[in-house]
């Protein structure tokens, strides 16, 4: 019944009430109080005050006659009525006094304690008190555009905005009053605290003598301390929660616990009030405060001694060989990333017509474009600025190419008071071809934009981001993070996670790397190899052989003599130097025959000459030295040298030329497969084979050589 009840109410019930119904949560109301202060902020010309209403018992207070009067209002009825109606109206208790049974007592007042039904019902009546807060134009809310926000609500914790407090205020109580006399609810004056913004000194005695409510400095709201000014925010919630748990660190150390028992205290004690803090509010700016926090409990793990293990190693999963100790940094920004979805989405144009009164742009462009960067007003904002360092930080580990989500459409708009028109996302506006992605026809699209205008403006943005390409599929962050419903911080940290320890692991290869070439690979080129270079083929043996030469898999005679203790570092090849991982690709005088003698093959095929790279040979790490279109050409031709040297892996053989060739011949057929696959244009293969088919006729002769059906 209550969960049928609930889906009921998500309808019936406005979004401003956050308590107990699905979908709505805590965040989303201290969020608004943020957005709220933020905006009386800047609006120095409009006095206001929020009233945090403290309702006394009001759950044992909700007449039933009342309660039944509200659900008949809102259309529940039939037997669904009937049902809650014997539940409420005729409860009787017998109470045993002196051991004998009491006449039954008639009980006509509260929800049932413990009754899953309880909480729904009192939010349903309070629902009446709501709307008729809302109805009343007495009581002014917060106005941005055509927008009033005026009351907020998780179960019975009421927040009402009131603008010129003077004059609605009491209104308001009254209405109150009105509203108590008839279902039970009693205002607790003493416990109902205010906060007022841009009213002065008597101003403020006035309000306080005519409504009998007192002017707070700071209010405790859904456990976040709120006070008029946000800046406030980090000292009275961040700094004093550290500091408690500072306190627990240093009572703890007194405990003796072992290694992995401080882990655990860390991760049941530390890590959930700190997550508190941070889903609902993310106001940190850089990142000294998480090293600060991260240095005191490493101090902590390793009792003052120095770190045995590196604190990322302790913070990778269980399932890979770390300790999954909480990564503060880390779940802050996970947090972000899941408050940035409203600006990805789009949908709760309430909460960003508010958080969002003075933007000049789209959220997208300022997600997309780097428009934070023109427009520093945007940063200025407490919640903005601070999501936006964060988005900035990771956007190029959740979108490594342009996002379905991503709507041009938005990046397009100059920012109204109130957000309107769809927002048309590239999912919905391009359509896959054997060229790739492109945008539909006008035709297609004339019903969605505004005109022709609009259209040619999508493409000249859509031209841009072609070059940074778009994905096949959706990605992982817009799968799990946008698209999901549950576990969100969970699902975003251990994105997060994973991206950040495989980091370490990159920069180790990378470091190996660089003393083997005698120059450094920028960390962009890197990006580039794995996100494009390796694409080049739908083979995933390729993808697998350049992913094992950038990781430096191949087991070679210096790892295996380290491994066995036998002392042999002899190269398999020469037999004369040792054999590490370099010389064993690259340096050894048997090996750089071979790639001497594919390199020759190559300039008779390509009819140029360029530098002989390692990094392009073992790496696919191709430049312009080699021409555009023979780019994909070299890549199969440099990745079936190295399969054959691999498959001769510890021995002494070296392969030959004609093998190699071979290889290749071997290798167009997953050439054509992959433009099959890609649905590529059907010149693709001879574009990228032409000189290699033309080469192989006059090495063998006049022999013809034809490819099978493409
Ligand atoms: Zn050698």
């Amino acid at each position: 019944m209550a969960s049928r009840l609930k889906k009921y109410l998500n309808r019936a019930i406005h979004k401003d009430q956050a308590g107990f119904l699905p979908g709505r949560q805590i965040k989303d109301n201290v969020r608004h109080i943020i957005n709220i202060i933020e905006y009386l902020d800047l609006r120095i010309d409009i006095p206001a005050a929020l009233v945090f209403i403290d309702a006394e018992k009001a759950f044992d207070n909700v007449s039933w006659h009342f309660l039944i009067k509200c659900m008949e209002k809102v259309g529940i009825r039939g037997p669904f009525l009937e049902a809650i109606k014997s539940i409420y109206s005729e409860q009787r208790a017998k109470v045993i006094i002196n051991s004998n049974l009491t006449n039954p007592l008639k009980i006509t007042k509260g929800t049932r304690q413990g009754c899953p039904l309880s909480p729904l019902l009192f939010i349903l009546v309070l629902e009446t008190l709501l709307n008729k807060i809302r109805e009343t134009s007495e009581v002014r809310g917060i106005r941005i555009g055509t927008k009033e926000y005026k009351v907020k609500a998780y179960a019975d914790d009421l927040v009402v905005s009131i603008e010129d407090p003077a004059k609605g205020i009491n209104t308001m109580l009254e209405l109150m009053e009105t509203f108590g006399r008839l279902s039970g609810f009693k205002l607790n004056k003493s416990k109902t605290k205010m906060l007022i913004k841009n009213v002065d000194e008597q101003l403020k005695n006035k309000i306080e003598l005519e409504s009998g409510l007192t002017v707070s400095k700071k209010v405790k709201y859904l456990g976040i301390w709120i006070t008029p000014k946000n800046i406030n925010l980090v000292e009275d919630n961040y700094n004093r929660i550290w500091k408690e748990c500072k306190r627990d660190l240093d009572s703890w150390n007194r405990l003796q616990l072992s290694w992995e028992g401080r882990m655990a205290a860390i991760k049941m004690s530390i890590l959930p009030r700190m997550i508190f803090l941070f889903q609902n509010i993310p106001v940190i700016r850089g990142t000294t405060m998480f090293k600060d926090w991260q240095r005191t409990l490493s101090r902590f793990i390793w009792q003052g001694k120095r770190a045995r293990i590196k604190y990322k190693l302790l913070t990778d999963r269980r399932d890979r060989g770390g300790f999954a100790v909480p990564n503060l940094q880390l779940y802050y920004e996970a947090s972000c990333l899941c408050w940035t979805k409203e600006w990805i989405s789009l949908d709760n144009t309430d909460l960003l017509d508010l958080e969002g009164f003075n933007i000049r742009h789209g959220w997208h462009a300022y997600l997309w474009q780097d428009k934070g960067k023109v427009h520093k007003g945007f940063s200025n904002h407490i919640i903005r600025g601070a999501l936006l360092e964060v988005w900035n930080r990771c956007k190029r580990l959740v979108e490594k190419d342009i996002p379905w989500w991503l709507s041009p459409v938005d990046i397009l708009i100059t920012k109204k008071l109130n957000m309107e028109g769809k927002r048309w996302t590239y999912a919905d506006l391009l359509r896959r071809s054997d060229k790739g992605w492109e945008i539909k026809t006008y035709e297609e699209l004339k019903d969605k934009l505004s005109g022709w205008l609009q259209y040619h403006q999508i493409n000249a943005i859509w031209r841009e981001h072609k070059k940074t390409g778009m994905s096949k599929n959706k990605s992982k962050f817009q799968l799990e993070i946008i698209e999901g419903k549950s576990k969100l911080l969970t699902k975003m940290y251990n994105q997060l996670l994973d991206w950040d320890t495989m980091d370490e692991e990159i920069k180790d290869v990378m470091i190996k790397w660089a003393i083997d070439l005698g120059h450094p690979i920028e960390y962009e080129r890197w990006t580039k190899l794995w996100t494009k270079d390796m694409k080049f083929s739908a083979c995933v043996r390729f993808r697998e052989n350049m992913e094992k030469m950038m990781y430096r898999w191949y087991i070679t005679p210096m790892k295996l003599a380290k491994m066995y203790r036998t002392g042999d570092k002899t190269c398999w090849k020469c037999r004369k130097k040792e054999g590490d991982f370099f010389h064993m690709w690259w340096s050894c005088e048997e090996i750089k025959k071979f790639w001497g003698l594919v390199y020759d093959e190559l300039k008779k095929i390509l009819k140029y000459t360029f530098p002989k790279k390692p990094e392009a040979f073992l790496l696919g790490m191709i430049g312009e030295e080699i021409n555009k279109d023979d780019q994909i050409f070299f890549q199969y031709a440099t990745v079936s040298a190295r399969i054959l040297l691999a498959q001769s892996w510890k021995t002494s053989y070296i392969p030959t030329i004609s093998e190699w060739q071979n290889k290749l011949i071997e290798y167009m057929d997953t050439a054509i497969m992959t433009q099959k696959i890609r649905q590529q244009r059907n010149n693709k293969f001879i574009n990228d084979w032409n000189k290699f088919l033309s080469y192989m006729e006059l090495t063998l002769g006049n022999v013809k050589i034809t490819v099978g059906t493409i």
